[in-house]
């Protein structure tokens, strides 16, 4: 299969290595000349180039920049391709980008690779990222079954967990699991760093050890990520903050009122409801 890489970054560089490594034609497009090249010279795609009119001949193109340019993006690349051109992207918000590209190409399928790191960029591009994760895809009632089995099958070549929902599932969930997270761990940074006694913020640095490394480790990542998320996803993420909200103010309540059998019921809660949460993560293999 011919297959379009919009994008040479850590998702675009790492879907090239694997389909490339598969035997297909990987086509790669990067705004940075030395990018495409640098790309060819590792031998990850079969060409590059700064234009998009290198995807004319795909049958399936990925969508692989940052969201806030994955319509403008298309916008540019839609008179370069022929209707049968499948198109998928990879942003990790459904709603606002199946509802910009669907009604105007009838072969787009959303979809979201859950896997990722802290880098980014071609260099940061590996091989397996993708393998024992969950991929998200979102079709709609519009979406041609033919184009949702043909971006299935390379889901389950780069052995990625499939996984199928409508956009507004996917937004919604992914607002619990990562955008709020991001949040609340930069809140918790935020509020450690107000400490007006400079000593004894100084020695909560030395002292900060494996559960502050785990609470504050995605409210300390990529800003853009985490602005992405809040304008993409706001009416999802701001519905889970004020759900947040409310059970902050539970804690609090308890803790003032010293009800401490009521802190112990929330806190056997959630020792409880945890391993839910991470159980498939458990089952997958290290990254
Ligand atoms: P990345 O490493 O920064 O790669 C994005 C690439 O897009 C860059 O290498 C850049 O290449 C190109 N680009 C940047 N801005 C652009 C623009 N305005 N117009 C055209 N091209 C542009 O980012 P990434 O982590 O791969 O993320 C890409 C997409 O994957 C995002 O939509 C994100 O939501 C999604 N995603 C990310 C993760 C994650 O953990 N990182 C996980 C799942 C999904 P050039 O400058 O060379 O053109």
């Amino acid at each position: 299969m011919k297959i379009g890489i919009v994008g040479l970054g850590l998702i675009g560089g790492s879907l090239a290595i694997d389909l490339h490594a598969l035997g297909h034609t990987v086509l790669g497009t990067s705004r940075q000349l030395k990018i495409c090249q640098q790309a060819i010279a590792q031998g990850i795609v079969t060409d590059a180039s700064p234009e998009l009119s290198l995807l004319t001949a795909a049958d399936v193109v990925f969508l692989c920049t940052p969201l806030g340019s994955i319509e403008a993006i298309f916008n540019q690349l839609a008179p370069c391709l022929s209707p049968d051109t499948i198109v998928t992207d990879v942003g990790s918000v459904k709603q606002p980008i199946v509802a910009a590209i669907a009604p105007r190409w009838v072969n787009f399928v959303g979809g979201h690779p859950m896997a990722g790191t802290a880098e980014s960029g071609l260099d940061a591009a590996q091989s397996q990222l993708f393998a024992g994760n969950p991929y998200v895809l979102t079709p709609i009632a519009t979406t041609p079954p033919q184009a949702l089995s043909t971006v299935s099958e390379l889901v389950r070549s780069l052995q990625g967990q499939l996984y199928q929902c409508p956009p507004a599932d996917h937004d919604r969930a992914v607002a619990w699991i990562s955008h709020l997270p991001v949040m609340l761990s930069a809140s918790l940074l935020t509020a450690c760093i107000t400490e007006p006694d400079r000593a004894v913020i100084e020695l909560a640095k030395k002292l900060a050890s494996s559960g502050f490394r785990d609470t504050s480790r995605v409210g300390g990542g990529n800003p853009e990520l985490g602005l992405m998320m809040a304008q993409y996803n706001q009416p999802e993420l701001l519905r889970c903050l004020e759900l947040y909200r409310q059970s902050l103010e539970q804690l609090i309540y308890s803790i003032q009122q010293q009800n401490w059998p009521a802190l112990e019921a929330q806190l056997t809660q959630t020792q409880h409801a945890r391993p839910e949460f991470i159980k498939e993560f458990i089952k997958r293999p290290p990254a």
